[in-house]
């Protein structure tokens, strides 16, 4: 029987810490907090930074040592949130896992099957649907499978939505989100201004 208290893992796969990942690292700290969670962000280079305002989360962990390492004693406790996974996550996953493995790396459109390096790892392995998610909303989706038993159809979701940095400029973002009260999908705080940001980083970038 899997303990009731929860621990989302991401094990962090890129090599930095990127203004977006950040972003959904954030979002995924206060969310867990606010569950009753813990979320552990694994395999940290030593010399990386943790942003302070992680580190003020009390349920946020950074850890160096990998999943493997952490749950060396017993891996069977671990669920691996895998796109390429043959069965789709359960509220019944919730009595079976204590801790919920995601990659820590940013969407890619098409996807480049990025999760395969913790499927080698060798854990159980569960699908969120068919639809590429970013971490923060697989983490999101989990939480509400697991911890409040929404079978993952009974979820309300958008997917592809256009991402407005004002009146006159968007973008498709190409992934699953979880529809908000208001309607709009849910995203990290200030994403659209940090999107405006690395907009205009790339288009500056690309000015020869
Ligand atoms: N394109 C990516 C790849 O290379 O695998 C997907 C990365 S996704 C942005 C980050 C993480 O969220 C994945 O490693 C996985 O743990 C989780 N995830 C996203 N969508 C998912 C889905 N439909 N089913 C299961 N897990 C998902």
């Amino acid at each position: 029987m899997a303990s009731s208290s929860k621990t989302y893992i991401v094990e962090h796969l890129d090599p930095e810490l990127g203004a977006w990942s950040e972003l959904e690292y954030l979002a995924i700290a206060r969310e867990s907090q606010d569950a009753g969670a813990k979320f552990c962000l694994s395999s940290l280079p030593p010399s990386f930074k943790v942003p302070d305002a992680l580190n003020e989360i009390p349920a946020f962990k950074a850890e160096t040592r990998g999943v493997e390492e952490l749950y060396a004693a017993d891996k069977s406790r671990v669920c691996l949130l895998d796109p390429a996974a043959a069965s789709d996550l359960s509220p019944e996953d919730g009595d079976k896992f204590d801790a919920f493995l995601f990659g820590g790396i940013l969407g890619d459109d098409p996807p480049r099957d990025r999760t395969s390096e913790l499927r080698k790892k060798g854990f159980d392995g569960r699908r969120l649907g068919p639809v590429q998610m970013t971490t923060d909303t697989a983490v999101r989706v989990t939480r509400l499978v697991v911890q409040g038993k929404t079978p993952l159809k009974e979820i309300s979701y958008l997917d592809h939505p256009e991402l407005k940095f004002n009146e006159h400029e968007s973008t498709e973002m190409p992934f699953r989100y979880v529809k908000g009260k208001d309607g709009e999908p849910i995203m990290p705080e200030d994403s659209p201004k940090r999107c405006m940001n690395l907009f205009f980083h790339i288009t500056m970038d690309g000015v020869p």
